[in-house]
């Protein structure tokens, strides 16, 4: 459980007296206040439940999110709805993958107090959305505040099974953030880094603190904008690039050519997959990109089938 024992405080920006006139209303402290006395909402860390209490970080997130009017969003953990009301402002149909009952079942009503015109824009979907694989509609973009322990996973099963996204942009625990944005030979460089890659071109677009969310992290968030792009060129699956990652990783330490040996079938198999995809067997994983995993894996296929071996 997250310290809830604390109730929502006004956050920076969402001062009344600070807003134009005619700007869409968001929820702040008091809406989310008042909405989890309601609810009984009692976040859980679990489900990595921290609301945004600020409009203006709703604005700013919307705005990252360069989202086209015709577009149809998803949107992963709506929650109580902060980030929903900005989105179904910016975009044509919002899609809302919940697992929480309590939060899905409530969220059309939230919707429909604070943009009646806008409630039937919005589905909910009551589901995982790490196994989610159908929607109600297609989406084109991503736009979240992810629940922090499974960020990841959920941005790659999306990219998989959403071949519609085209962008988006997601908040996830900054170093988080940083990891999935890496490039080679930063420390943070990793199998997030690599299998984000294969879908598309990830940057950080900015850091969020603490103060803006109930209840309040301990660590700071960062945004994260993507471009899908097409994955690398090769004979070999996704999954079988993924393994190669998986193994260069799960040693990381090692040369290539040992980290390799065991998915390789042996080390002098890594190192001719290496070789035929032009890779240096001494060098090590975190020097390598997308493309380098995506000839390695294709060249054990090859080297398999030269060997009448399964690959
Ligand atoms: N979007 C809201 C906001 O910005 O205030 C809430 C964001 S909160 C960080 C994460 C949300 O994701 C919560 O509503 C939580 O219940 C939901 N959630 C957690 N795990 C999930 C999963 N696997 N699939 C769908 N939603 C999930």
């Amino acid at each position: 459980m997250t310290d809830d024992s604390q109730t929502p405080r006004s956050a920076s920006g969402q001062d009344p007296e600070q807003i134009p006139r005619g700007t869409p209303r968001l929820l702040g402290a008091t809406e989310i206040r008042r909405l989890a006395t309601e609810l009984q909402v009692r976040p859980t860390k679990t489900l990595g439940q921290n609301f945004v209490i600020d409009g203006n970080t709703i604005r700013r997130i919307v705005a990252a999110a360069r989202i086209d009017p015709g577009e149809t969003v998803l949107e992963v953990g709506p929650g109580l709805g902060s980030l929903t009301l900005g989105l179904l402002d910016a975009a044509h149909r919002v899609v809302a993958v919940e697992i929480d009952p309590k939060l899905a079942e409530r969220l059309p009503r939230t919707i429909s107090e604070f943009r009646p015109a806008l409630a039937s824009h919005l589905d909910v979907v009551l589901a995982d959305a790490m196994r989610v694989t159908e929607l109600p509609h297609e989406p084109t973009s991503l736009v979240a505040n992810l629940p922090y322990n499974v960020a990841v996973p959920v941005v790659l099963h999306l990219l998989e099974h959403f071949p519609g996204l085209q962008h988006g942009l997601v908040m996830v625990q900054d170093e988080v953030a940083d990891r999935l944005c890496a490039g080679p030979g930063n420390k943070t460089y990793g199998i997030p880094s690599l299998k984000a890659a294969w879908y598309g071109r990830m940057r950080k677009a900015g850091v969020i603190g603490m103060n803006v969310f109930w209840p309040a992290p301990k660590i700071s968030s960062g945004l994260v904008s993507f471009e899908r792009h097409e994955p690398p060129r090769t004979t070999a699956s996704r999954s079988e690039v993924f393994a190669a990652i998986d193994a260069a990783f799960a040693q990381r330490r090692k040369t290539l050519r040992a980290a390799l040996a065991g998915w390789a079938g042996g080390a002098d198999a890594a190192e001719r997959a290496l070789r035929a995809a032009g890779v240096d067997p001494q060098a090590r994983g975190e020097r390598l990109v997308i493309e380098d995993f995506a000839r390695i894996a294709e060249a054990r296929n090859l080297a398999g089938q030269d060997h009448g071996v399964e690959a």
